[in-house]
């Protein structure tokens, strides 16, 4: 706990963020860090609640009263073995983590939670700033060999606990560059990509091997790696992207919103010039889809100076207070403004697209919608009926389809012969990650469909235990609620 009068004291205080004109300036990070004794004052606000629901609102279980009384009382370093004793890679989720931790805080019943996830990216940030982050290679090494296909948040949190079970670990990502999502998917404005390396280095420094431009079906044999290694674990992410079957979907200027992005952070990254990415400049942009994607195309798009940006949910706008069917501590659906919300934009909900719009040549040009009401009856699926005569038009000239994803590639599951579940995903439960096939295991996105980060470190971690298990009989890796490996 921290201070047991902090929660009556001192009211939560958040980071402030530089102005929207100067943080369209560029793609850099945006936020201002609280002095010391501000972050001590948001630790002391941890309340000794007795049950700590946070714990169970966190997917990795993260030990927060007890990170929360160690920053009150300036023992930062402590902070941080307790932090990652249970998340490998608290900058990611410290950053960008929806944090359920926070809607689960018993301060949250009648008062602002403790600013949990801050906390959390101070504390990492303070240990890599004093060198206390450092790599730790096993003392001994069995004389297992691991691959781990993919090099998300999950491939990336399997390798760091298999190679400190003392296993080989080779991690194949097809990308050029190590990080999933992280890399590819989120804007650097939300996370910038030295972030990653930092922590890439060391884990490289633990004995980690990472090849690149590695696409495992394709360039890398799956019998190559069969013959290879004694397990696999594959975390290769959701990556099919859900499209939208209306008339004029292949017309010029409509693009899966992941094309954007990537394209984008690689452009960010140095690796492609202005010209060849997707760009929004001088554009009317509407943006299809109201999630963490759809935002992150709202934030590139008003940077690269669009003319208008617009923006898409088919749901009922939620409210914003928390709904009374998902009372606390539950994750509630509300109303979620982002930072690039605030940088502009224009946001409709209950809105359907039926139709894209071209001129003569193919180009986009506007689009058609109807609005929607959804009707709900008990035991049965949310029904969607379209509102008579609420047809309308709007002009546009890029249309960027951030609709989510419908499963993981299906190569892989054919190549090693393994099955899939009714969503295709890879068929593996969490009660040992293993798939149809003995040695296969999956994690991450692949097993669960598309999710979150920390869902993603969570399933990693877990996965690690069972494919030691697997190789060696016994594991003494962690697992979630098994806390006794507390390192840096
Ligand atoms: C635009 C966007 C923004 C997001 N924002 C957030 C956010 O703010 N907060 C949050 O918590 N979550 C966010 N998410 C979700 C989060 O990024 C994912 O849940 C998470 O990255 C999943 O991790 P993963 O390791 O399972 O898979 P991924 O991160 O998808 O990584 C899979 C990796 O496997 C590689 N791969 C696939 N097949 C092969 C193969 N055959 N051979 C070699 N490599 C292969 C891919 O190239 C990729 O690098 C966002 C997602 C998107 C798309
Ligand atoms: S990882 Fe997410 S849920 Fe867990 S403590 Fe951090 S912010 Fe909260």
């Amino acid at each position: 706990m921290g201070k047991i009068t902090g929660f009556l004291e001192y009211e939560r205080v958040d980071e402030p963020y530089i102005t929207v004109e100067k943080r369209l300036e560029n793609y850099k990070e945006f936020t201002i860090p609280l002095e010391e004794k501000k972050l001590k004052d948001q630790g002391a606000r941890c309340m000794d609640c007795g049950i700590p629901f946070c714990h169970s609102g966190c997917p990795l279980g993260n030990l927060i009263p007890d990170f929360n009384d160690k920053v009150y009382k300036g023992r930062w370093k402590e902070a941080a073995q307790i932090l990652h004793s249970t998340n490998n890679f608290p900058e990611f989720t410290g950053r960008l983590c929806p944090a359920p931790c926070e809607e689960a805080c018993v301060l949250g019943i009648n008062e602002d939670p403790v600013s949990i996830e801050n906390i959390e990216k101070n504390i990492v940030e303070k240990a890599f700033e004093e060198g206390w982050i450092t790599a730790h290679p096993p003392k001994t090494r069995t004389d297992k060999k691991v691959a781990v296909i993919g090099s998300g948040p999950a491939g990336l949190a399997a390798a760091q606990q298999l190679n400190r079970a003392g296993h080989l670990v080779t991690v194949f990502e097809r990308d050029a560059k190590v990080g999933g999502l992280l890399r590819y998917g989120i804007p650097d404005f939300k996370l910038e990509k030295q972030i990653i390396d930092r922590r890439v280095a060391v884990l490289e420094e633990e004995g980690i091997q990472f090849t690149t431009n590695a696409h495992v079906g394709q360039n890398i044999s799956v019998e190559t790696i069969k013959a290879d290694f004694d397990a696999v674990v594959l975390c290769g992410g959701a990556t099919e992207r859900r499209g939208i079957p209306i008339k004029g979907n292949h017309l010029k200027g409509v693009h899966q919103a992941m094309d954007f992005l990537k394209l984008n952070n690689q452009h960010v990254d140095g690796l492609i010039d202005f010209d060849a990415i997707l760009s929004a400049k001088d554009k009317n942009v509407i943006v299809i889809g109201g999630g963490d994607t759809g935002s992150d195309c709202i934030g590139t798009s008003n940077r690269h100076g669009a003319k208008s940006v617009t923006n898409f949910e088919i749901l009922n706008k939620p409210s914003v207070g928390r709904p009374a069917h998902q009372p606390w501590p539950y994750w509630p659906m509300r109303l979620k403004t982002t930072s690039s919300h605030q940088e502009g934009v224009e946001r409709f909900f209950s809105v359907s697209t039926k139709e894209f719009l071209g001129d003569k040549n193919g180009n986009l040009i506007g689009l058609k919608t109807v609005e929607v009401e959804w009707i709900f009856k008990e035991g049965q699926r949310p029904e969607l009926r379209e509102l008579p005569n609420s047809e309308k038009q709007w002009e546009c000239d890029m249309v960027l389809l951030a609709l989510g994803f419908t499963g993981s590639e299906k190569t892989l599951a054919e190549q090693f012969g393994l099955e899939m579940d009714f969503r295709t995903n890879i068929k593996a439960t969490t009660t040992d990650y293993a798939t149809n096939v003995p040695g296969i295991f999956s994690a991450g996105d692949m097993r669960r469909g598309q999710s979150l980060i920390v869902w993603a470190i969570s399933e990693g971690r877990q996965a690690a235990y069972h494919v030691d298990t697997y190789l060696m009989g016994t594991s003494n890796l962690p697992l979630k609620d098994d806390n006794d490996l507390p390192r840096i």
